[in-house]
């Protein structure tokens, strides 16, 4: 039926929402606005409600009784930021989709600008990455830059620092990207995983309009573990490797005192050496079963296939998928 239409692009824009009830309707406007200065496309607001223990569900369903092009999603729990954007991009329509923050630190400015370089047919994507962190507390800043220069290093997919997960991407990504079901997501490095023509948008850090950050620092770490993880066999081999090394080291080192015994007659002393090593051999495979303990959890949340989010509430049932 592809003739008749009108050939009008539609735009969909994820938006995970967890405690925004003072962000929302900024957010909104702000769109709103965006979208009239992009007439020559239809937009379809996809919001995520990720279990958000304010109004944000009510604002929603507001925002959707006045506005058509609104759908939302509301989850039965705080399943989390990723589980949210997946949801959104099982069910985006458009033949673009973008996901962005409600705080408007993704500024919507920036859309017709993402639009058009998509429209060029040169690039199937087009992320943005923040050039600085201002705002941001320091420590968190230090320990971000430490984090990427490590995941880098270590891990096939390319994962760009400063990279925001604010992108819009052409119908073959979102499909390619709904696909990868894996229970433990990490979007930045799927959407590094599954390749395609990016283009990076550079721009100035911008704080959030309304709220608190939804990060506490101990959620970020852990989910920088899970990115590594994800990403990466590498912590596998450090296992392995320093094994081998600690062995070949211990291995010398008895061989050096068998020697001084035959040799020249020493007594072998005391046991303060002994206990140290004893430990520290004791930390390393600690620390080893450790990091396959890392990956073993992870299989074995993956083998249990649940779903990634639960639907408890939706304007749009006929065409939502509820659980996925
Ligand atoms: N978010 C979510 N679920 C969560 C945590 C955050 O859906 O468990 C959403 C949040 O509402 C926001 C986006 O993810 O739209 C990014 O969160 P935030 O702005 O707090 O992160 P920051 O910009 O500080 O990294
Ligand atoms: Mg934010």
């Amino acid at each position: 039926m592809k003739g008749i239409e009108i050939n009008m692009k539609k735009i969909s824009l994820v938006v995970p929402c967890y405690n925004e009830e003072e962000a929302l309707p900024l957010f909104y406007q702000e769109v709103d606005r965006v979208s009239n200065l992009m007439k020559e496309y239809e937009i379809e607001f996809v919001f995520i409600d990720d279990g958000s223990k304010d109004k944000t569900c009510e604002i929603l369903e507001e925002l959707a009784s006045k506005d058509d092009r609104v759908m939302y999603l509301s989850f039965s729990r705080n399943f989390g930021k990723e589980a949210a954007m997946y949801a959104g991009f099982v069910n985006a329509g458009g033949d673009y989709v973008a996901v962005m923050d409600a705080d408007l630190q993704d500024p919507p400015s920036l859309l017709p600008e993402m639009a058009a370089y998509l429209e060029s047919d040169e690039y199937d994507s087009v992320a943005t990455r923040r050039i600085n962190r201002e705002g941001e507390p320091k420590i968190r800043s230090i320990f971000a830059r430490i984090f990427y220069k490590i995941i880098n290093k270590i891990s096939d997919s390319d994962i760009v620092d400063g990279a925001r997960d604010y992108r819009l991407m052409k119908r073959e990504m979102i499909d390619a990207i709904v696909e990868m079901g894996e229970y433990n997501r990490f979007s930045k490095g799927i959407f590094g995983w599954i390749g395609f023509r990016t283009k990076w948008l550079p721009f100035q850090n911008i704080e959030r309009v309304a709220g608190d950050t939804k990060w506490s620092f101990w959620k970020l770490f852990k989910y920088s573990i899970a990115g590594i993880v994800n990403f990466s066999q590498v912590p596998l081999s450090i296992a392995s490797w320093s094994g081998i090394l600690f062995t070949g080291v211990a291995l010398i080192l008895i061989l050096l005192i068998c020697i001084r015994k035959v040799i020249f007659g020493d007594p072998v002393a005391g046991w303060p050496s002994m206990a140290c090593i004893v430990m520290f051999i004791g930390g390393i495979q600690l620390f080893c079963m450790g990091i396959m303990g890392q990956y073993l959890s992870k299989m074995y949340l993956e083998t249990k296939r649940r779903p990634h989010y639960i639907v408890r509430k939706t304007n749009k049932e006929e065409q939502v998928r509820k659980v996925g």
